[in-house]
This record gives C-alpha cells, sequence and structure tokens, in this order.
C-alpha cells in the first residue's frame, strides 16, 4: 500500500496540517485506524496541558427556592426565571 503525503484540518486550530507519508507508516504500524485529527502544534499543546491542566474542582451549586413550595434548595445549574426549581421533595412527588 502506497502512502502519499496528506492534508488534513486541524480540529483545534482549524489550520491545514500535512499527515505525512511517514507518519502514516507509523500510524499504520502502530494499527491506529484513526488519522490524527490536531496538527502537531495543537498536539504537544495537549500533550503539555495533560500534566499542567487546572483539576476539575467540586461542582458548583447554586441556592434557589423551590417554585413549589417555597423550601431553599441547592441545584447544580444557574437557576433561570424560565424555568421553576423544584426541590428534591417536590421533585420526586411530581413523577
Ligand atoms: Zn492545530
Ligand atoms: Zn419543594
Amino acid at each position: 500500500m502506497a502512502f502519499e503525503d496528506k492534508t488534513l484540518k486541524c480540529k483545534d486550530c482549524g489550520k491545514d496540517f500535512v499527515f505525512t507519508t511517514g507518519e502514516q507508516q507509523f500510524y499504520a504500524e502502530k494499527g491506529f485506524e484513526n488519522e490524527p485529527v490536531r496538527c502537531k502544534d495543537c498536539r504537544d499543546v495537549r500533550k503539555r496541558g495533560r500534566d499542567g491542566g487546572a483539576p476539575a474542582g467540586p461542582r458548583e451549586m447554586y441556592d434557589a427556592v423551590c417554585a413549589q413550595c417555597g423550601a431553599e434548595t441547592q441545584v447544580p445549574f444557574k437557576p433561570r426565571n424560565d424555568r421553576p426549581i423544584l426541590c428534591r421533595d417536590c421533585f420526586t412527588s411530581n413523577r
């Protein structure tokens, strides 16, 4: 199977990059079935970001008031006015 340089579009930065014959051969040898989706720059950035990235903090909870019984409750998303918040009790009994 002959390899040819391929131009692919990076998923992250949108720039074209070349998937070279050497890389294609490497991928084939490793048995990778997918073509790379990121250019080398973005791949490097991701590699570096993996150990320097910000840890996922605890989930933020928002105070809300139950639209049905008026009890204070907490929800894992920002309460919006167009969507009534129900406390756990009302939510459960509403179903
Ligand atoms: Zn890129
Ligand atoms: Zn309630």
